[in-house]
């Protein structure tokens, strides 16, 4: 903990430090200086005070007194024992950052055994992997992954530590961070290393992706981050690249778990938005709920997986799984077909540049049309049934 305070003998009332305070936190009380709880401990008010009347404290975190950290670390997601695609994009991500940093790559994989499958994350960019095993790590726990993570990083000390914003990355990381007393920057979009301090510089959509924010961790480590499925990019697996598999012992029977009663998978027909090449999305512009079958047997047709605008998510007529963009997920896809959707920046956020995208929208001056590489000017409910007749299916079908 941080405290900040004024010696009340030593202040005159000069009144130079309420400008310094780019937070407004301090006032005066009387002819003293008060510094309020919107203080966030920044420190600058304690230089500009000709009396040394402002005195600040930070704890030094004990990670300071480490002699030397682990480098760069990558959480190896799984399912079912099989490493979600994120975590190859975060490892290629990591050697290029390592490069920079000469730090060496761990990935660390929590779950109920370790599979020969763990030589794939070396291959795919780790130097080595520290594996904890355990049968209460078989259920993909929110509570107990977190604290197993923050114990190995105390014990280990990594200077970065990267985490897929999945689902569960993004309900996990920043449990392990909190307990770690360290920052994260979430839903990071580019990585990048400080020539000068060797920092890890976190670029992110802020202001609803009106603008770009590049995020520093100082003083507490790890610098965590986690990052959007699809962004980065995975290497080529490289199998003649060696490193060790390390197992960790660990007691994890004191740890606070969930009691995980059931659980159910969300299937659909048709390829999932993460690996479809072609995808159909929707907007408000389709114009109903009923409209959405249409789309669906289009999507069926081509081979395609189904995304869909967020305010048509809002609106009930798929299921928040369907939603892309900067609250929703980023998708990867070679085609994307955009029906009645106009491109705010939110719902772009979610796809990748290299996308071709193919808008229909009746709006000549809809935003979609300045990103699109196709447009088509139309009515998107007729051009949806046309193409579906082209290719012999049958909008009409249940
Ligand atoms: P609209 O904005 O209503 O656009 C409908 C479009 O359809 C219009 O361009 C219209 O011209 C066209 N149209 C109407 N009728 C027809 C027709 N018959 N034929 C052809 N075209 C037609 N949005 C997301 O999608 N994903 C996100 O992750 C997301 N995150 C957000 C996060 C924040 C913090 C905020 C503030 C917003 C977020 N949004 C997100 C919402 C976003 O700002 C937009 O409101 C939303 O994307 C609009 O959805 P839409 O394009 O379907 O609807």
């Amino acid at each position: 903990m941080s405290e900040i305070r004024v010696v009340t003998e030593k202040c005159t009332g000069c009144r130079l430090c309420l400008p310094a305070c780019p937070y407004g936190a301090i006032s005066m009380s009387g002819k003293k200086a008060l510094i309020s709880a919107a203080c966030v401990f920044c420190g600058a008010c304690v230089p500009v005070c000709r009396f040394d009347a402002i005195e600040l404290f930070t704890e030094k975190p004990a990670w300071d007194e480490a002699p030397s950290s682990s480098g760069i670390w990558v959480f190896a997601e799984q399912v079912d024992g099989k490493v979600k695609p994120v975590v190859l994009e975060l490892l290629g991500e990591a050697r290029a950052l390592a490069r920079k940093k000469a730090s060496k790559i761990t990935a660390v994989w929590l779950g109920p055994d370790a599979p020969d499958q763990l030589q794939c994350l070396i291959a795919q960019g780790a130097d080595e992997v520290i594996a904890v095993t355990d049968a209460r790590l078989a259920e993909r726990d929110e509570l107990l992954y977190p604290q197993v993570l923050a114990r190995l990083a105390v014990t280990y000390r990594p200077e970065i530590f990267l985490v897929g914003a999945t689902g569960f990355g993004r309900s996990i990381a920043p449990r392990a961070a909190s307990a770690l007393d360290t920052g994260l920057t979430a839903d990071c979009t580019r990585l990048d290393i400080d020539p000068q301090s060797g920092l890890l510089l976190q670029t992110r959509p802020a202001f609803g992706g009106n603008l770009l924010a590049t995020i520093l961790c100082r003083t507490r480590r790890p610098q965590m981050a986690t990052v959007r499925p699809k962004v980065m990019q995975a290497l080529p697996a490289d199998y003649s690249r060696s490193g060790n598999v390390r197992m960790e012992s660990m007691d994890l029977s004191g740890m606070a778990c969930l009691c995980i009663k059931s659980t159910h998978v969300n299937r659909e027909d048709g390829p999932g938005l993460d690996n479809a090449e072609v995808v159909v999305g929707i907007g408000c512009g389709i114009g109903s709920a009923r409209q959405v079958k249409l789309y669906k047997h289009l999507a069926a047709a081509l081979g395609a997986g189904l995304a869909a605008s967020r305010a048509v998510v809002d609106l009930g007529w798929v299921d928040y799984s369907h939603q892309v963009g900067q609250t929703g997920i980023t998708i990867a896809p070679k085609v994307y077909l955009a029906f009645g959707i106009s491109g705010s920046v939110q719902h772009m956020a979610g796809l990748s540049e290299n996308t071709h995208l193919v808008a229909v929208n009746k709006d000549k001056n809809a935003p979609i049309f300045a990103v699109a590489d196709e447009r088509v000017r139309a009515d998107c409910n007729e051009v949806a049934a046309a193409l579906l007749r082209q290719l012999g299916g049958d909008a009409a079908r249940e």
